[in-house]
Parts: C-alpha cells; structure tokens; sequence
C-alpha cells in the first residue's frame, strides 16, 4: 500500500528528504511543513543587486566518502543539474580526502594524541573541531563527529593505514554520478556555488514543486504530534487566510521524518515517547555569533564565526549579546589576525542560537537508542537535525534506510 509522508521541517535535511521521498513508488503523498517563512534552514545567503553574495551560515560542502558523493549525486540528479551548470560550482582543491575503553576510545582528544602525537591533536584537531563543530574537541566524540577516522582505526588499528587502504568507501546503490566522479579525479576538498549555498534548497524547491505528489508548506509550524490507530496526527498552524489570521490544519500520515532540531522535535513528541524526547533533549547545542564584513580595494569579504563551546565563556547569554559587541570583537580579531586596520564598508552581525549540535560521547548510542525505539514504534522515522551539512547528509544515508517503508 502506498504511503503518506509528512516530513517536518524545511532545512536542507527535510527537502533532502523530500527529493528522496519523491522518488519512492511506495509513497503516495509527501507534505513539508516549515515553520518561517523560507525554506533552508541554516542555510541563508545574502545576494546584494551588485552581484556580492555572503553566507550567514554554511559556506562549503565536504565532497568526501559516501556522504560528500551521495550529496554529489542529488545534486546531479536530473533535474538539479543546471544548478552545476548554471550557479558553476567552486572547489578548493586538496588532497584526498561506556566507561574505561569506550571512553578512551571515543574522546577527541585523546584519540588523536594517541595516534599522532599530542601536539597536532592539541593543535590541529583542535582547529577542525572548533572549525566544523564550534565545539571543545575534549569533549566531542570521534565516532560520531568523524567516522572516517574512527572506522580507519576499527578496521585497520591505524588511522593512516585504514584511510591509505579503504580504497574509499563502498558505492551505494545510487552509484557515482559524474560530478562526483569529476570531485574526486580533481581532488576537491570542498565545494560551494557561486551564486551562494542558498542556491541548494532554491533548486530543490522548484524540483519538488514541479512533482505532482509533493506538497510544500512554509509558514506551517507544527505545534503537536499524535499517535492514533490511524496513523500520526499533527496540528500546524497554516498560512495566512484572506482576513490576514492565522488557521489550525489538522493532518495525517503514516509516516513522520522529522528534520526539526532535536529538542524541537522532543517537545512535539507525544507522551507515550517520553523516552525518545529526554534522548533528544540530551543533545547539546551551542550558539554562535556570525559577522560578515565588506571592505573596499583588494580586500576580500571576511566571515568571522565566534563563540560555539566558549559562547556563554566569553560573550555572556546568547540572548543579551548585542550586534556592536559582535562586530567589535570580529574586527578586533581580522585586525590581530589579518593584519586589517581599514574599517569595512558593510557589515552585518547576528547571534545564531542553539545552531551546532554537539556529538559528545555517547552520541551514536543515543542514535541507536533512537533508532530501536522508532522502529519498535514503527512510525516515526527521525532524521538527525545536522551540525554540519555533512552530518544532515550523514541523515541522507539514514534517509535511504527510512524511506524503505
Ligand atoms: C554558522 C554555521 C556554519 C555552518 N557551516 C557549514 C559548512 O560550511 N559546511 C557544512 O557542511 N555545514 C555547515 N553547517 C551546518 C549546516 O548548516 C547544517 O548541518 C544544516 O544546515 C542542517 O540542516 P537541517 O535541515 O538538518 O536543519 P535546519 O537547517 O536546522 O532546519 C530545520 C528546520 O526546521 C524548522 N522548524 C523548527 N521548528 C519547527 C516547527 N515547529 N515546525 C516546522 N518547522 C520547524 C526550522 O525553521 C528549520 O528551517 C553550518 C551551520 C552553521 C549554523
């Protein structure tokens, strides 16, 4: 029997989810609800009249490993193609890219100092874990925040030799599209779009808006979630009517993907899944302060991100640090770092709450965790809410798995 799907959330993960969904002859129906008034998620660029673009959020993509291909190969689906060809994609390229034992296994840390040295994973790690995770790398977990490297030292008992003998990762059933063919004969270490990362959910809309069995709802927060015999039943508040109100929808699916945050979703769950949402609420975010900066002459725009672990540490609560001490700070630090003393001719600062999940230990057995129970419940299929694009394609994986119905 075919199925409808409600998937909730419009970030990158949920239209991801969608562009797959769409794609299953068991699947009936697909609705999107998102809660603001765009589609994206995290991902905002700003694209000026004069052709300048700024990223607020991602500005790169990893081509690497199953992940990076699988994000390649959407991308180079049929109908996303003329994005590559009309938005050229722009690469760096690069190389190529419990207790006790669990937990001297999996801290970030001590992982790396075993294997490498103290130095580079004081240093070098360190930078990679503030880089992509905004986090303290003391406290993330290898396994979940890079399990190319954890699965190198499983299967080969170094990290080294593992990734020198992989020989990659296997291919999956969507094969390799020729983009990401061309990423890894050219060695891209990462990707991003001319016209800005925004263009990825843009081009995923249209796509899904042309598919006759996909609907998409923004403005549509979810405000509850039940269980019925009859399948789920969700209440969104849906867009605007002609006397400018708000109205209550109430709808139903058989099936739930959530793309929501973690803790969003964990207040949504119904009762009967109060374990799942103290697991959900269990993962750790941390905020962020986003400055861009535009200077005349030869100076390239700089994007200066702050904060993550050491947000609350060195700028006080999220909620009552001010744009001026956001932009002090950064030019305080492209004058320290860069050596830029002019002043920028744009700027723009903002606080990004809650915005990077943090795996720390014990993550991926949450994930299990979640995982044993959705499926004993055998209806709501959860999608890791990334903190790095890579990990909300991480969830494209997961999304393979979930879409099976
Ligand atoms: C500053 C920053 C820089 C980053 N840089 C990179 C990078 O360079 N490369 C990289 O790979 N990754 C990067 N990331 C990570 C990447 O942006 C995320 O992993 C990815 O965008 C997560 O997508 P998502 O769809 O899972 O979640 P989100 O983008 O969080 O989407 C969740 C959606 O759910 C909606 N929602 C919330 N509540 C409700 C509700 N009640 N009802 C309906 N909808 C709701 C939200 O409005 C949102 O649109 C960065 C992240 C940040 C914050």
């Amino acid at each position: 029997m075919q199925k409808c799907v409600a998937v909730l959330g419009g970030g990158i993960g949920g239209l991801s989810a969608c562009y797959y969904l769409s794609k299953s002859t068991h699947v009936s129906k697909v609705v999107l609800l998102e809660a603001t008034g765009r589609f994206g998620g995290w991902i905002n660029t700003t694209r000026r009249e004069d052709g300048a673009v700024f990223e607020h959020g991602p500005r790169g993509v990893r081509p690497a490993g199953a992940v990076g291909r699988n994000t390649l190969n959407m991308w180079s689906g049929e109908n996303c193609a003329s994005i590559f060809q009309s938005h050229h994609p722009q690469c760096d390229e690069g190389g190529p890219g419990e207790e006790g034992e669990r937990r001297r296994m999996s801290l970030f840390t001590s992982f790396m100092s075993r294997r490498f040295g103290s130095e580079l994973a004081d240093i070098a790690m360190d930078c990679l874990c503030r880089g992509v995770f905004a986090g303290d790398s003391r406290k993330l977990s290898v396994r979940s925040c890079f399990p190319p490297l954890h699965r190198a030292e499983q299967d080969r008992g170094s990290v080294l030799l593992g990734l020198l003998l992989s020989g990659g990762e296997k291919v999956g059933a969507g094969g390799t599209s020729a983009l990401a063919r061309r990423a890894k004969a050219e060695s891209w270490s990462q990707w991003s779009l001319t016209d800005g990362m925004q263009t990825l959910p843009d081009a995923l809309q249209e796509v899904l808006r042309g598919h006759e069995r996909v609907e998409l709802h923004h403005s549509a927060p979810i405000r509850t979630l039940t269980y019925t015999a009859g399948g789920w039943e969700f209440i969104s508040h849906h867009s605007l009517n002609r006397l400018n109100c708000r109205t209550e929808q109430t709808l139903n699916a058989d099936h739930v993907i959530s793309a929501l945050p973690a803790s969003v979703l964990a207040s949504l769950l119904p009762p009967a899944a109060t374990s799942l949402s103290q697991l959900l609420c269990e993962i750790n975010t941390v905020s962020v302060g986003m400055v861009n900066l535009e200077y005349e002459g030869s100076v390239l725009p700089v994007t200066v991100m702050m904060g993550g672990a050491w947000f609350e540490e060195t700028l006080g609560p999220p909620d009552e640090v001010k744009d001026q001490v956001l932009l002090d700070r950064a030019l305080q630090a492209v004058r320290s770092h860069l050596n830029i003393t002019s002043s920028p001719v744009w700027s723009k600062a903002a606080v990004l709450k809650n915005c990077i999940p943090q795996y720390h230990l014990g993550h991926w057995k949450r994930l299990d965790g979640d995982e044993a129970e959705t499926s004993r419940n055998g209806a709501v299929s959860r999608v890791t809410s990334g903190s790095a694009l890579m990990s909300s394609v991480l969830s494209h994986g997961r999304l393979f798995k979930n879409i099976s119905l």
